[in-house]
């Protein structure tokens, strides 16, 4: 695809409907928010499309803009379908998948997850950019079109950044993600302002999960460097669990020196909710895909398991030789 189709794609179809993964994270929301504010400059109209209810602290940046969560059974009449930060139709869940793999209008993908499905017409993939904000903001530039750029845009593209390079430090980070970066400050945007909304929105119940989880529900596995912790539904209602109070937590694991390898398991109504990290040579997302029907990046990968906590926590442990 060249630029100059994209271009003429997006200059021929007036109402955009914006869609990102379930469960959307910093980089999700951040280029839902970029693409909308990019519709917006394009004198398009547009509605975000949610699988699910992003996480409260995520919530104040999309004030202002058209936002909702999928209903099964309304009609969305667009002619134009976005598919940013995901690239299968399965990432949007059950629920919401056969909408996406079906809908009429033409599809446009903007993503960096390896390997994604044919579902669209326009696939714009770069497994080697930092976040789905870093391939939005270069195609803009394919397109020579960064003078669109305003502080709304910023914003988004700044979330996206911040959020999936854990605060510019994984080894996806590039000299291009500065110069973005460098790019979006000069437009004016208080990053600090983003870091703080990010980060410094801990609830006393929040930090106590977490804590305990530390303190208490730690399995280490230190000849292999592996770490591994679990919560399950009990404790996360002892702790008043709110959606996003456990991301990141598995980062924590990484932080032990030594330690290259850390799982997360959270139990939900359905399973097993998975989280893989790791760092160096160790890759998790073929091991997720292999055995807990899941995948992601190389770094970072996430999977399912349909059973209980302590099953999905045993076939994990068999398995730990692998990590
Ligand atoms: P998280 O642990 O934050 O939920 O997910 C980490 C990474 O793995 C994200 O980049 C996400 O896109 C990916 N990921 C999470 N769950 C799944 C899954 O079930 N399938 C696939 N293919 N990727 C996933
Ligand atoms: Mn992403």
């Amino acid at each position: 695809m060249t630029p100059k189709q994209l271009s003429s794609t997006l200059q021929s179809q007036q109402n955009w409907l914006i869609t990102t993964h379930k469960g959307p994270d910093g980089d999700a929301v951040g280029s839902v928010v970029a693409w909308a504010a990019y519709a917006l400059q394009c004198g398009k109209d547009y509605l975000i499309l949610f699988p699910d209810q992003p996480a409260a602290y995520l919530c104040p940046f999309l004030e202002g803009y058209k936002w909702e969560v999928f209903q099964a059974e309304k009609k969305y009449d667009f002619d134009l379908l976005f598919a940013l930060d995901y690239n299968a139709p399965s990432r949007v869940g059950q629920e919401m998948s056969g909408f996406v793999a079906n809908y009429p209008a033409s599809k446009v993908m903007l993503d960096h997850h390896p390997g994604p499905e044919e579902f669209c017409e326009l696939t714009i993939s770069h497994p080697k950019a930092c976040s789905t904000t870093e391939v939005i903001y270069q195609t803009l530039e394919e397109l020579g079109q960064l003078s669109l750029i305003n502080l709304p845009m910023a914003k988004g593209l700044y979330l996206g950044l911040l959020t999936d390079t854990g605060s510019f430090r994984f080894p996806s980070v590039s000299a291009y993600t500065h110069q973005i970066s460098a790019h979006l400050l000069s437009l004016g945007l208080a990053h600090h302002e983003i870091h703080e909304a990010v980060y410094d929105v801990n609830s006393v119940t929040r930090l106590q999960l977490r804590g305990y989880a530390i303190a208490e529900k730690l399995q280490l596995y230190p000849q292999i460097g592996v770490g591994v912790l679990s919560l399950n539904k009990e404790e996360l209602r002892r702790f008043n669990y709110q959606k996003g109070d456990t991301e990141g937590l598995v980062n924590v694991i990484l932080s032990i020196e030594g330690y290259k390898v850390g799982v997360f398991l959270m139990e939900t109504e359905d399973g097993v909710k998975m989280s893989f990290r790791s760092k160096g040579q160790r890759f998790v997302n073929a091991f997720a895909q292999a055995h807990f029907n899941g995948g992601g990046h190389q770094y970072a990968a996430g999977g399912f398991y349909e059973g209980t906590l302590s099953a999905a926590l045993a076939k994990l442990e068999s398995l730990t030789d692998q990590l």
